[in-house]
């Protein structure tokens, strides 16, 4: 039987946390219990990180940067569709950005904010299940900095003359209200205002410029989902080359003016990032998304991310110098291994470092370095009491989620498994995996079960060995 209108609205709901009254509903109705969507995505290692009872579609995030203040005011709105009957939901946002209004399509919302991360909502009324409805934030300030002592700096990186955001893993809520796990991606746009001698970056498509009292705005679209660790916008001066590759995408890259990095260098950096999509678009299928390119920032972090379609590098401490064909392999082999197929679970990271790391391999074994199987023997070499074979691979721990057994053991584990299924279905895989799981998420458990599939192999001891036990596996 279907809800008549009436019955719905003799549901009432609750004031107080969680709690849900509703009138006694007509003979024969069936009365609707709205209750509050999950504070959390479940993940061990973050239990806050995402929140459940909604799936975000997309996000349109609008950011106007201030030289002087160094403070961003900012317009947020979140296009969602609700799992649950919702009385309430929370989105994770933290630090000290002042919210100056709330709205639930249209109407004002009650919220409030709690513990480190939460921002609890409660719509005027009560969010059916499958409904979709829009959540918009205006807030300003200047954005926190993360800086985890096993995770190191995230979140809103101020720069010498700008920032940047770099979120992985937790990063994200610094800079706008997000549901802040990997499994719920969706696709993005950016608006970015600041004046006119500053440049404006983003992940995706550049689909409008336009100058008007000299403030500059630009418009970015990221098209297919996205996970939030790997959103990306900068404020700042860089040099921006544009260019396709051989394959036909759209290359857009920046390099911070703070690194000194020659025009000819900049160029070159424009056209190497171009050349290892080519490469890797050949071992693992067709590049995932409409643009690609990459920058290079000095903010003091010390790591390059593979943010979505267009990794950072922050090489700070070697002025002058762009990434290493390597380097690009690593970020630019993670748009398939990672970004395009992200981790269900941040346990599962090695499928994202494991392929990085291989794609190095795999990279300098085409480029005159070492071959594979000897950068698998060097790092096999490292004496069995060592640190890198202390924990497992497939669950290291919220604080090793970058640590070397991550990287380096899983690069040695995807060798190994390539011995165990031979070469032919070793290089199939390369292709079918970030095919079949493409823009979604992928567990341990599914690779696994994916490998035994597409090798025709036993695969179950290569797995005890190399992803579920610590210490050095015999070969
Ligand atoms: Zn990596």
């Amino acid at each position: 039987m279907s809800r008549t209108p009436r019955a719905l609205a003799a549901v009432v709901l609750g004031a107080a946390a969680g709690l849900m009254v509703s009138a006694a509903a007509p003979a024969g109705a069936d009365a609707v219990r709205f209750t509050p969507g999950a504070p959390g995505a479940g993940d061990p290692y973050f239990p806050d990180m995402g929140n459940g009872g909604f799936d975000v579609s997309h996000y349109d995030i609008a950011l106007r940067y201030d030289p002087k203040t160094k403070a961003i005011q900012a317009v947020t709105t979140v296009t969602a569709r609700a799992t649950q009957d919702l009385s309430r939901f929370d989105l994770d946002f933290q630090g000290p950005l002042k919210i100056s209004s709330l709205t639930v399509d249209g109407h004002k919302a009650a919220y409030t904010r709690s513990g480190a991360q939460e921002l609890v909502i409660t719509p005027r009324k009560g969010l059916r299940e499958h409904r979709r409805f829009q959540v918009r934030a205006v807030y300003s300030g200047v954005p926190q900095t993360i800086n985890d002592p096993a995770l190191g700096v995230s979140g809103w990186i101020p720069t010498a003359d700008g920032g940047i955001m770099l979120n992985q893993p937790i990063g994200a809520a610094t800079v706008y209200p997000v549901n802040d796990h990997p499994t719920d991606k969706a696709t993005y746009s950016f608006t970015l205002t600041a004046p006119q001698d500053l440049t404006t970056l983003a992940n995706g498509d550049l689909t409008d410029k336009r100058t008007k009292a000299g403030l500059t705005t630009t418009r970015w679209e990221m098209r297919s989902p996205m996970a939030s660790e790997l959103a990306m916008v900068a404020f700042g001066r860089y040099d921006v080359v544009t260019g396709r590759t051989k394959g036909g995408v759209p290359n857009l890259t920046a390099t911070d003016r703070a690194m000194a990095i020659s025009a000819a260098d900049a160029k070159k950096f424009n056209q190497q990032t171009a050349e290892v999509v080519d490469f890797e678009s050949g071992l693992y299928g067709r590049w995932p998304y409409s643009s690609t390119g990459g920058v290079t920032v000095k903010a003091g972090v010390g790591y390059a991310l593979e943010t979505q379609g267009r990794p950072v590098y922050d090489l700070g401490r070697h002025p002058g110098a762009i990434p290493s064909g390597d380097l690009l392999a690593h970020e630019l082999g993670h748009q398939w291994f990672g970004d395009s197929v992200s981790p269900e679970r941040w346990a599962d990271i090695w499928l994202n470092e494991g392929f990085a790391t291989y794609s190095e391999w795999l990279y300098g074994a085409a480029h005159g370095g070492k071959t594979v199987q000897q950068a698998f023997d060097d790092d096999y070499a490292t004496p069995a009491s060592d640190d890198l074979w202390k924990g497992k691979v497939a669950d290291p721990g919220r604080d090793h989620i970058f640590d070397g057994l991550v990287y380096d053991r899983g690069a040695m584990a995807i060798h190994v498994l390539r011995q165990t299924i031979g070469d032919k279905a070793f290089f199939k895989l390369l292709k079918a995996w970030p095919a079949r799981y493409r823009y979604g998420n992928a567990s341990t458990k599914d690779f696994v079960a994916f490998a035994q599939q597409i090798g025709h192999k036993d695969v179950s001891d290569w797995a005890a060995k190399w992803l579920y036990s610590e210490g050095k596996p015999a070969l």
